[in-house]
């Protein structure tokens, strides 16, 4: 049992005088006694008689003022929210996603990581720690922060859900707000305005300026005209095979059945088929790849 007591100055003159019996000054509150059979006799590093009060209690039993972790079936005592066990710091709650999603492909890891950066910035900005801490409120406002399109939204959304699911699976939150975040319906495709014959002009004179060497730009050129005329995709061409063009028509192999390809080199990009360049005059019809890296000195 501890008992509060004023631990009078000097220039305490009723304090001097009464002892401990006076307690209406303002000097510094210290307690006296024992507990669990140890004497305690320590300053409370306060001269305020209530604030004292609650620190006696503290000393004289550990669990007062704590309340039971906010997680169903946890006995942890803690002083707000969750206990250690259930929740996470905002940056460490990522890099375990992340960790826990090594084997998506690294597209998919690129975009998880930018969306949960922006996403931590925000967050952590707003002065929250843990993830327990996120409610539905700060999830709209994440989207309303950055000028980005609906279609970017619906990307955005679905890496926060994930990783809100996974805050879930491990049970460092109850539920995933997240998954209350309306998800963007019917977009309509974004109209697409094709380049004029003046840009297309200057993209093509743009590509006798680049690169090292005179290589390096007939690549380019061959390459922005084999996406003119043909609209592959950018990654089709870097990659394209020379086994794979077969009979003036190029066919992608990737497995996938959706990202196949079969794309014929039409009329318009035949006469352009002689500046098609081959990496390396030793090489010259064996690289595999048709506009693949440069291989160094034969490149010239
Ligand atoms: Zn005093
Ligand atoms: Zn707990």
């Amino acid at each position: 049992m501890l008992s509060l007591w004023r631990r009078h100055l000097a220039d305490c003159k009723p304090g001097q005088k009464k002892g401990r019996a006076h307690t209406g000054c303002n000097c510094p509150v210290w307690c006296d006694g024992e507990v669990d059979g140890v004497r305690v006799r320590k300053s409370l590093d306060t001269r305020d008689w209530q604030r004292a009060g609650r620190k006696l209690s503290q000393i004289e039993d550990p669990s007062y003022g704590l309340r039971p972790c906010g997680h169903p079936g946890c006995n942890e005592m803690v002083a707000s929210g969750r206990c250690a066990r259930h929740t996470r710091e905002i940056p460490r709650a990522i890099a375990a996603y992340h960790d826990a999603h090594q084997d998506a492909a690294e597209s998919t890891k690129r975009s998880r990581r930018r969306t949960l950066r922006n996403f931590e910035e925000f967050i952590t900005a707003r002065g929250l720690k843990a993830v327990d801490e996120i409610e539905l409120e700060h999830l709209n406002a994440f989207r309303t922060t950055r000028p980005i399109s609906a279609r970017t939204w619906v990307k955005e959304l679905e890496h926060v859900r994930h990783f809100f699911r996974f805050c879930v699976q491990n049970d460092w939150i109850l539920k995933s707000y997240a998954d209350l975040v309306p998800m963007p319906r019917n977009l309509q495709v974004a109209d697409r305005e094709p380049y004029t014959p003046n840009e297309v002009a200057r993209i093509i004179a743009a590509c006798n300026q680049i690169g090292r060497g005179a290589y390096e730009r007939l690549r380019a050129r061959a390459m922005i005209l084999l996406l003119r005329y043909t609209a592959l995709r950018i990654g089709d061409v870097a990659m394209m095979e020379r086994s794979r063009i077969q009979g003036g028509r190029f066919s992608s192999g990737q497995r996938r059945m959706e990202n196949k390809c079969d794309c014929p080199f039409t009329p318009t990009y035949r006469p352009h088929w002689p500046c098609f360049p081959f990496p390396a005059a030793r090489m010259a019809r064996t690289a595999p790849i048709c506009f693949g890296a440069a291989t160094g000195r034969d490149d010239h």
